[in-house]
């Protein structure tokens, strides 16, 4: 084995010990960057933001985690449960609520029209919580 080989298999090592400290901190509710940085730093455990990026868009092609585009244009990440829900996204608190709601009549009929097979998709309601509702009267 030649000192390339040690160096490829080390980094190697350390990039899934990497997306394993990453993994433990993604939560089944959608959360920005930040949060997942902060996250990680609350175990003391030091990942550089560009690293982090990678590794969620890595998730994100494989299947493990969704990816959303919230209307601030900041995407938030969420671990794939098993139930597909959508989410009701808060204007003034930024709250996120997750949403289950019944689409495949909408899906199918969206393919029957296009001709579009649909993989996927997100869908967000964008809103003004019962709370704050609330606390502008
Ligand atoms: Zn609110
Ligand atoms: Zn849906």
């Amino acid at each position: 084995m030649n000192n390339l080989d040690i160096t490829f298999h080390t980094d190697g090592l350390r990039i899934t010990n990497q997306r394993k400290k990453i993994i433990d901190v993604l939560t089944p509710f959608p959360q920005g960057v930040l949060d997942i940085m902060g996250a990680l730093a609350k175990k003391q455990i030091k990942i550089d933001k560009v690293t982090v990026y990678r590794t969620l868009d890595c998730f994100t092609r494989l299947g493990i985690i969704t990816k959303t585009l919230f209307n601030d244009q900041t995407a938030r990440y969420e671990l794939i449960t098993k139930h597909h829900h959508h989410h009701l996204v808060c204007n003034c608190c930024g709250k996120v609520k997750d949403f289950p709601f019944e689409d495949n009549y909408i899906l199918k009929k969206v393919g029957k029209q296009t001709g579009f097979q649909i993989q996927s998709h997100t869908l967000e309601f964008f809103g003004v919580c019962g709370k704050c509702r609330k606390a502008k009267i």
